[in-house]
């Protein structure tokens, strides 16, 4: 991979569709291993109580003392200390499991609850290029904190008729974080998962995406294909599973385009 000598302050993308099952796990990963691949440095934030992120880099977050939720929640607990490195794809991980889901409730109390994640991450934004944020499938607490810590926003979007519904509302609460929270927020793109280019339906549902979105909407496309699931399995991108698949060439292409934005 190219050498670049300087990394950060870290460009903060949060991946974020409050419908689970649309991908933002498993693009979140794949992005991760492809901006990786090409120099980049990157920490991944498993924002997720379900911990589907630390589980998809090989790492069963049940058994771990610390995670996300204890740097969130305790002062004294030093971020550093909790991030691991992995030896996949040469990718950080901030883990977290089935802990993090009392943040969202115990956070209410807290003054400054929405900035949690921002002051969590601030020490460490240098040392990264890339930090991607795996957000849980809900548009609470948890999810606010990652949109007010972001520069931008990745959307996944399954290529199901009924997923258009959703994003409305998701727009809708970036645009109250970007005026009340967060005023440097983007939506960074629009991406397309799930697709089956020999259904008409798929076809169908793409067609509309680009007509509601226009630009926004990334040119690259997710293909559906069991290469996915396989790789969740395997604990590994498919950028190294399937080194040469389509799947690992449609991240590569996706990286490529969130430098270009
Ligand atoms: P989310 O994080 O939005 O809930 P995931 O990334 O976990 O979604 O994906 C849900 C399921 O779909 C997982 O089993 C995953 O392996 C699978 N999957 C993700 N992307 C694809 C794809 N492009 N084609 C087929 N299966 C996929
Ligand atoms: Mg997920």
């Amino acid at each position: 991979p190219p050498l670049i000598a300087h990394h950060g302050p870290a460009k903060v993308l949060a991946v974020c569709n409050q419908k689970g099952g649309v991908g933002k796990t498993t693009s979140t990963i794949n992005l991760g291993a492809a901006l990786a691949e090409i120099g980049r440095r990157v920490l991944l934030v498993d924002f997720d109580p379900q911990g589907a992120l630390s589980v998809g880099l090989g790492i069963q977050p049940h058994h771990l003392d610390q995670t996300i939720y204890n740097v969130i929640m305790e002062r004294e607990v030093d971020v550093e200390n909790v991030i691991m490195r992995t030896n996949v794809a040469d990718m950080d991980l901030l883990p977290s499991n089935i802990d993090l889901s009392a943040a969202e409730v115990q956070l209410v109390a807290e003054v400054g609850r929405e900035h949690t994640l921002v002051r969590t991450l601030r020490p460490v934004m240098d040392r990264y290029d890339y930090v991607l944020v795996d957000c849980q499938p809900s548009l609470g607490l948890l999810t606010v904190n990652a949109l007010a810590a972001a520069d931008g926003v990745l959307i996944p979007l399954e290529c199901e008729f009924f997923s258009l519904r959703g994003v409305a509302l998701l727009i809708d609460t970036i645009e109250k974080v970007r005026e009340r929270l967060n005023p440097k927020l983007e939506i960074t793109g629009i991406l397309a998962t799930m697709y089956d280019p020999r259904t008409l339906h798929s076809r169908e549902v793409m067609a509309r995406v680009v007509e509601a979105f226009g630009e926004v909407v990334f040119d690259t496309v997710i293909n559906r294909t069991v290469r996915f699931p396989e790789t969740t399995v395997a604990g590994e991108p498919i950028t190294s599973w399937a080194p040469r698949s389509s799947g690992a060439k449609a991240y590569r292409s996706l990286a490529r385009e969130v430098i270009a934005r």
